[in-house]
């Protein structure tokens, strides 16, 4: 295998090549979808590799990039298993492995988070038009904090103003206001949409189509920015007692494994994420989902970074200091530069895909 820390590629583009190749050397079948963008030019897809049978009797899924910039680590996992196959790993044998790459490249290409419509695709799986609707309560409160209407300045005491409104509304409130995720300002954070992105479109048309018929599947969704630095957890889209939730701990290790919080409990219940979707929809098919969250820095830096590089991307001017001071944080709360960060992730991404594997040849 390759050393670990050159998996990591400097744009999409290049992640996207050698993703490609990489699928090609390792005898995938490949597919790629284009995102509408609503702009000419660019390459901008989501790219599909499928190790393994035609009619296979499980399927593994791994995506990456749904929180575009997060697909710097993501892709690099992804990397990091097909160069795995080429160098001589187990193949998958009477199952499948498939690999999307890029689910929201738009986000990947410009160092954002959300996609052309600034729009956060893990909120954005809903099924009626009318659901793409309001704000959780105290979201317009934050609003002017969250989302002010000018460039970033390196000036503003970021910091002192986030811990005002932790000290004053509590961590949870300013939790739920801004990662539940709101329908009604569409320049600002942790927007949903106003119907389903081109990107959602393209999951929901062939997910199951990729499966290949398989009776049953695993899915393993590659998240980074929440967490403590170089630590996973994976988070459910069920909660706890259910024996679902035990396979899941006894399949990863309970220390890992965090199940969705139930209702009236502190946490946040996000509405139209792409697992909750995929658990609902894919009926024919035994299927399980984990969101593998890996941290990087702390809460408050990450939530700064974001709403920096919000700020810069709506009202400041491209290639300006500010615009790319901006996006080089955002980067690096996704994508941290450390050594030791990126080494570990490759380690934990792999281990978690073999889990993966594993738990579905046993059936
Ligand atoms: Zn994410």
């Amino acid at each position: 295998m390759l050393n670990p820390l050159d998996l990591f590629s400097p744009s999409y583009e290049v992640a996207r090549r050698r993703f490609r190749d990489a699928a090609r050397a390792a005898g995938a079948t490949l597919e790629q979808h284009p995102v509408d963008t609503g702009e000419a030019g660019g390459d901008l897809t989501i790219d599909v590799a499928t190790v393994g049978g035609r009619e296979p009797s499980w399927a593994v899924v791994v995506s990456s990039g749904v929180h575009g910039v997060e697909g710097f680590f993501g892709s690099a996992i992804q990397l990091a298993w097909l160069s795995g196959q080429t160098a001589g790993e187990p193949p998958p044998g009477d199952g499948a492995v498939v690999l999307i790459h890029a689910v929201n490249p738009y986000g990947f290409a410009r160092l954002r988070r959300t996609n052309e419509q600034n729009v956060d695709l893990n909120r954005n799986f809903l099924d009626t038009a009318d659901a793409y609707t309001g704000a959780p309560d105290g979201y317009e409160t934050l609003d002017p904090f969250l989302n002010p209407a000018s460039p970033p300045s390196p000036f503003e005491p970021f910091r002192l103003k986030a811990l005002w409104h932790i000290r004053r509304h509590g961590l949870p409130a300013l939790k739920d206001a801004v990662a539940g995720g709101q329908y009604r300002f569409p320049r600002g954070l942790f927007f949903g949409g106003h119907g389903p992105a081109s990107s959602t479109r393209i999951m929901r048309q062939h997910l199951a189509g990729w499966l290949g018929g398989a009776p049953r599947a695993m899915h393993v969704d590659l998240h980074s920015g929440l967490g403590a630095h170089g630590r996973y957890r994976l988070l459910l889209e069920e909660s706890a007692p259910s024996p679902n939730v035990e396979w899941y701990r006894d399949t990863f290790g309970s220390d890992v494994v965090e199940p969705l919080a139930t209702a009236g409990g502190t946490s946040y219940a996000a509405t139209g994420t792409l697992g909750g979707w995929a658990l609902t929809h894919l009926g024919d098919t035994r299927y399980r989902f984990v969101c593998a969250e890996v941290g990087t820095h702390s809460i408050l830096r990450v939530l700064g970074a974001l709403r920096a590089e919000n700020r810069a991307h709506v009202f400041g001017r491209p290639g300006s200091g500010a615009h790319q001071r901006a996006k080089a944080e955002l980067l690096e709360c996704f994508c941290p530069r450390s050594d030791r960060w990126r080494a570990r992730v490759i380690e934990q991404g792999l281990a978690i895909i073999e889990r993966a594997v594993r738990s579905q040849r046993i059936g």
